[in-house]
This record gives structure tokens, sequence and C-alpha cells, in this order.
């Protein structure tokens, strides 16, 4: 419907095709927007940097609500409100140029006062379409149950699609095939006991550790990529080389998962919240939802309910009470000054809907040790860290060092991950990154496709120059010399001005600490950290790679393999503790299903994924999150579908000799059973279940394997500080 005919407006728009852009989460977000005399016909959104998997996805969705309700007071898309914010303000500055008030466009399209109702019936509903959740829901319907999704954001993936990719393959094919022959469940359980600690529960380990492999397999099988020319990594905590990531990283894997949801049958509503449990009988028995942009009431029938709506790190109140609850001896939490100084790098869906879900069928739960705290944040909004794992294991051979505040390098950079957030933590909270140019045009490269680029780096490091006012020519460095990623580069002094080229970055928005310098002692000066002890440190350390020996941390000589160039230009970076993922949630047995304090399982009742606690203990090897969801989604579909078909039998069986009446909901599975197992799911606490779906021939995209080159140069790295 046209705004006109809404509104009776008469004014009129310059007809033509205009473009503008605002500033998003990671840049400008540039639209193309077409109009009429009074409408807009069209809204494209241009190259941006924002986050794939969420920004990426919501923009062009906010462009399309944009034309669909004729008005620029659209909803946010939930999950991304930046990016949106951004594609908004920008259709707001193309309707100016063509003649408009923007404010004449703000019109709210009421949200229905009359909510209608809708009931739906389905064997299985999931609450939550991440990894976990559509998972689950592909394989259960591959074993023949009707499935409902529900997801509460605009989009589906949660945080499966925004994250690094980082998936461990124990006992799998693709690990056998890239030269791991002797890789085992019992192995992997045991360094995921030692690794998790005393919160780790050991029937849930077994059921991760038994079916990792084959979720692997499963999910190779179903299209599924993983990058494997750098061979596997050998990850903390891990005994064993398992760690690959996944092509295209997250988004194409939560792509992949959408495709493959929506073939299977089963169907996803987005925009639609799950705000209770239906109980009858003491049994769960379906949920009730809303979307409230659509006006609509779902009461949904089920005869099982799936949660897998992931973690609770985006709930301050529910991390201070896992705080709170896992107080040691000493009367301290052990995480409590990490957590408090920690950057959230998670999604904003992860808060903790499903521990307040499971309270209503009485379900326990365990908040564990609230979330992993790591070190290598950077704080790309107040409050917010992204992850700068992949792009500190590329400067760490080059010419690289961490230091304090006070320029002292504290830790050997290439050692574990905990040494390293201990001696953040003793350093007051924060590390510098010093590189020379070389490190810092790999560091850069290897942000891609994470929705930082070198642009959005050069970008905040002119917005902090802006801000530090240079105070002579001399310290204004040139953007060619900046970006020509030549160790030893010496920029000159003429360079365009600093505010001059800063597009990207205003002078009051946003910038973390990140600087340059043409001399070592300038990047310092500028990023607050004692010039004269960086120096002493970086020429100890520069003969340190010398000699191939590092006399004060032991950083192996394969991960110093040139010196910090002190001839060129000088980057620092402030590195904080962040983190993204929770390690408790509810309690469930060996099959998945969701138990009272007392041990009793609660009928009708699963969880999967992030929520569910107990496989990852106190802290996850790298990796392990991402298997998890995989692993317990493929599960629970299949252990969901094997108790509603034994259910049905129980029942049919107790109909036919006369017995009580069956219960309600079986004539809506498919009759057939699952077609022939290729493997089976190993459940400590039940008989083997059936995977349906083939075990891939090769694991390996031919193209990418190269089995003979082993581990990585990280590994070799990482294993040496071990
Ligand atoms: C930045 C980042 C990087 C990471 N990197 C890695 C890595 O490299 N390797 C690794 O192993 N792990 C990593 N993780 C952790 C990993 O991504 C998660 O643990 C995993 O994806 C969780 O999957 P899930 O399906 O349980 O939850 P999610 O993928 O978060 O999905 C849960 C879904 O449930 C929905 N939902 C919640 N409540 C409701 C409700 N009431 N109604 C309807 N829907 C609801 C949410 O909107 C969401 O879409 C990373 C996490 C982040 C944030």
């Amino acid at each position: 419907m046209s705004l006109a005919l809404l509104t009776g407006r008469v004014e009129a728009l310059v007809p033509g095709t205009y473009t503008a852009e605002a500033q998003g989460m990671m840049g400008p977000v540039p639209v193309t927007v077409t109009v009429t005399d009074r409408e807009i016909t069209m809204i494209s959104v241009g190259p941006n940097r924002e986050t794939p998997g969420v920004g990426a996805v919501a923009a062009p969705m906010t462009a399309s609500r944009m034309v669909e309700e004729q008005s620029t007071a659209v909803d946010l898309v939930s999950g991304a409100t930046l990016t949106s914010r951004a594609v908004v303000a920008a259709v707001e500055k193309a309707l100016t140029a063509a003649g408009e008030d923007p404010k004449a466009w703000r019109r709210t399209v009421p949200i229905p006062t009359e909510i209608r109702k809708e009931t739906r019936t389905v064997d299985l509903v999931v609450v939550g379409a991440g990894s976990a959740g559509m998972i689950a829901a592909v394989a259960a319907r591959e074993a023949g149950l009707s499935v409902l999704v529900l997801e509460k954001a605009d989009f589906s993936g949660g945080a499966s699609g925004v994250c690094t990719g980082a998936f461990l393959v124990p006992d799998s094919h693709v690990q056998r095939e890239l030269g791991i022959l002797d890789d085992t469940p019992e192995k992997f359980e045991r360094d995921l006991l030692t690794w998790g600690g005393a919160s780790t529960d050991p029937v849930t380990v077994k059921l991760y550790s038994e079916n990792a492999g084959l979720a692997v397999d499963w999910l190779i099988a179903h299209g599924v990529r993983f990058d494997t020319q750098s061979g596997l990594v050998r990850p903390q905590g891990s005994e064993t080389p398992r760690e690959l990531t996944l092509r295209g990283g997250c988004p194409e894997y939560a792509q992949r998962l959408r495709t493959l949801t929506g073939e299977s049958g089963a169907e996803i509503l987005t925009g639609t919240k799950v705000e209770g449990l239906r109980i009858e009988n003491g049994r769960v028995a379906g949920v009730t939802a809303k979307n409230g942009r659509r006006g609509v009431e779902y009461e949904v029938s089920a005869r099982a309910v799936l949660l897998a709506t992931g973690g609770y790190g985006a709930n301050r109140a529910t991390i201070e009470e896992a705080v709170a609850a896992s107080i040691d001896k000493n009367g301290k939490h052990p995480n409590e000054e990490l957590l408090s100084a920690a950057l959230y790098g998670g999604v904003v869906s992860a808060d903790g809907d499903g521990l307040v879900l499971g309270a209503e069928a009485g379900a326990a739960r365990d908040l564990g040790n609230a979330a992993t705290v790591r070190w290598d944040g950077l704080e790309v909004l107040p409050g917010t860290g992204a992850s700068l794992k992949r792009a500190n294991q590329a400067v760490l051979p080059l010419g690289s060092i961490l230091v304090n505040r006070e320029g002292e390098r504290v830790v050997n950079e290439a050692g574990p991950d905990d040494a390293i957030l201990a001696a953040q933590h003793r350093a007051g909270g924060s590390l510098f990154l010093v590189m020379d140019e070389g490190a810092f045009g790999s560091f850069a490269a290897a942000l891609k496709g994470r929705g930082l680029t070198r642009e959005t780096l050069d970008g905040w490091i002119r917005a902090n120059e802006a801000k530090t006012a240079p105070s002579n020519a001399e310290s204004t460095i040139s953007e060619e010399g900046a970006s020509n990623g030549v160790a030893g580069s010496v920029a000159t002094a003429t360079a365009p001005t600093a505010t001059e080229a800063a597009p990207a970055v205003s002078e009051s928005a946003f910038a973390p600490l990140i600087v340059r310098g043409t001399t070592l002692e300038e990047a310092a000066r500028r990023a607050g950290v004692d010039p004269e002890t960086l120096a002493e440190t970086a020429a100890r350390y520069n003969g340190f790679v010398l000699n191939g020996k590092d006399d004060d941390f032991g950083r192996p000589a394969s991960a110093m393999t040139s010196p910090l160039s002190l001839s060129g230009l000088v980057y620092i970076l402030e590195e904080k503790p962040r983190y993204a993922t929770t390690q408790g949630g509810l309690i469930a047995n060996g099959r998945l299903q969701a138990i009272t304090p007392e041990g009793a399982p609660i009928e009708g009742l699963w969880v999967a994924g992030e929520v569910a606690r107990g496989a990852l203990g106190q802290a996850a090897v790298p990796g392990t999150n991402l298997g998890w969801a995989a692993t317990s989604g493929l599960t629970a579909g299949a252990v969901i579908a094997d108790t509603l078909k034994r259910e049905a039998a129980k029942n049919t069986a107790a109909v036919t000799t006369g017995g009580a009446n069956a219960a309600s909901g079986a004539d809506t599975a498919d009759t057939e059973a699952p077609s022939a197992p290729a493997n089976s799911v190993k459940l400590p606490e039940s008989e083997p279940l059936p995977v349906t779906g083939p075990t891939p021939a090769s694991a390996l995209d031919r193209h990418d394997a190269n089995p003979a080159e082993g581990p990585s140069a990280r590994d070799a790295a990482l294993d040496g500080s071990r």
C-alpha cells in the first residue's frame, strides 16, 4: 500500500535514484534508493563491512521492511540494531536528497491490535534456530518426525552464524584422512574431563566424545565444508591435533544449515519468540510463542520440545548469579575479577531464555563457571569485544610482542592462552600488541571475513590520531606508507592529515586503542605505553630472535622467526579480556532429556547446544562449543525420534491389547520407520539409536586436502611452548 494512500500525504518526491550512506557497526553502510513522486520502489544496500552472518543479513532485511511498509520507522532487525539503524539513517538521507523531509516518512505502521491466535500440532518443536536446533530439526525430519522450529530473532543462526569456526573433529573421517589415525573417543573424553575440571559431567562428556566423530561425518555428508588446507591444529587442552576451521567460517555454516533445514521440510518461523511451555498432566506438551510484528500468538502442541536457545552471556544478571553461585573454598569466585572486566563478544539473543523456560517445567540448572574468558579481545564498541584469535596467531612468529603499559614483556606470547590471560590480569587488564609493519599486514589480512578489515583498522588509527591531535607534520603518516604492508617502509612527512583521510570513523566515533607511529617511541607515546622501556624491551627481544632463544619467557624459536623491525612504521593495539560463550546451563541426563533437581527426567523436554551444561565443564577446549552444539543437536534429533517411536509403539500395543488410551500426537508422525542407519548415535543409557544419512565416502574435498602437511605452523609453535 502506498504511503499517500495510507496517510493522504500529497507531497511529492523528485523521482529518481539516490545514494547515501551512514555509519554502521563496522563502517559506512551505503544504500541506493529509487523513488517515484510518492513511493519508495526499491532500496538496495551496497557493499559494507558489517559483521558477516549478522549485520550483513540484517541490512537487506531492514531495506525490504522499509519498502514493504513505505516507512522509515520500521522495526529494527533484532540482533543487529546498529546495522539496521545505519540503513534507516542512510535511506532518510537519500529521501532528503529526493526533496522530502524524512520526518514525514517516520510513520509507524501500527502493530496489529487484534492478536490472531494460531494453533499448530507437530511431533517436535525446536526452540532456537542456531546450529544445535537446526541440526536437531534436520535429524528429526530424516527420522520421520514433523518439526517446527521457532526462532525469536528475525534471522536464524544465533551464535552459530557469527562464530570464528574453529571446530574439533575427533575420531572422524576427515581427521583420519588428514593423517591422524590414532585419535579415539577415549582420548577425547580424557581431554574434556581434564580440561573442564570438576564441573564436567562424565555422562554428557561420554555422549559427546562417543558421537563427536559421527556428527562431523554427518555434517560433511550434508554439505558442510571444512578448510583442510593447513592441516589439523592441536588446540590447548587437546592431546591430539583435531581442530579444523569451517570453510567460509560460521556465516557459511549457518547458511548451509538454513538450506538443509528448509530442504528437510522442517518449518522455521523467525521473529517468533517462545514465551512459555505448555505443561499437561506433568508432561511438557508444547509451547506458546509470539510474533509481535505480525500480531500472531502461537499455541503449539508437540510431543517433544527441544530447548536449543544458546547461552546466557548477554544477560549480565544471570552472569552475576553464576558468579555468586560458584564461590570456592576461599569464598572467592575464581573467574569474578576476570569476568567483571571482560568485554562481551557474543550475540544479543544469548540472554538465557532457555533457562527460564526450563524452570517452568522444574528443570535443574547449574550455571557453572559462567564463561570462559579469553585474553584476545578488541573493544570494537564500548563493552563489546571482537576476537583477535586468528589475527594474533598470524603474527606470532613475525615481528610482534605483547607488553604491559610499562613497556615490558610479561609472558611467552606463544604460550597457553590461560597463561597469557593470567599475565594480562596481573598487568591490570590490558596487554599491548606491538607489531612492525610486516606483522601488521598479516594481522589485518587474518581478520578478513570477520567483519574487520584493514580499512576498519586504518579508520580507527586515523580517528585516534585525530583525537590525540598530532603535534607536528612529522607525526602524520602517509596512507601509502601505512598500507603497503612492507616491513621497514618509512613514512613520508607530507601525508594527508588524519582528519582528511578518515571517511569511515568520525572524530566523535568510538575507536579502540590502535595507533601507529613512524618510530617505536611515537607509537608508544600514542598508546600510553612507556616509550623508553619499550625501546629497551624491543632491543632485548630482537637479541633473542637473533640467538634463537628467549631467555626471559621461553618463547620458542619457531614462534619468533623475524625481529621487530624498528626502521619502519610500528603499530600498537590494546587487547582486553573478552567472553562470548557461557559454560553452564540446564542439566540433562545421558539421553539429553532435562532433569529435575532430584534427577527425574522431565517428560517431553530435551536440551541441546550451549543451553545444555556438562560436556564442557569449567573451560571449553577451543572448538568444542561448535562440536558440542552439532553433536548434541544431532543426538537430540535422533533420540527424540527414537523415544517418540517407542512411545507410539507402546501406546499402539496398549490399545490393541485393550490397555490405556494412546497418547495424542502419534498421528502426526510419519508412519515409515527411519531409513536403514548408516551410523548409530551412542547413548550411555540406552540402546544404540539410528542416525540417518550417508557416511561420507571421503570426508575431504580432494582439492584442498593435504595430509602430508600435518599440523600447521601454529600447531608447531604451540607444541613447542608446552
Ligand atoms: C564471536 C563468537 C565466536 C565463537 N567462536 C567459536 C569457535 O571458533 N569455535 C567454537 O567451538 N565455538 C565458538 N563460539 C561458540 C559457539 O558459536 C556457540 O557455543 C554455538 O554456536 C552455540 O550453538 P547453539 O545452537 O547452542 O546456540 P546459538 O547458535 O546461539 O542458537 C540459539 C538460538 O536460539 C534462539 N533463541 C533464544 N531464545 C529463544 C526463544 N525464547 N525463542 C525462540 N528462539 C530463541 C536465539 O535467537 C538463537 O538464534 C563462538 C561464539 C561467538 C559468539
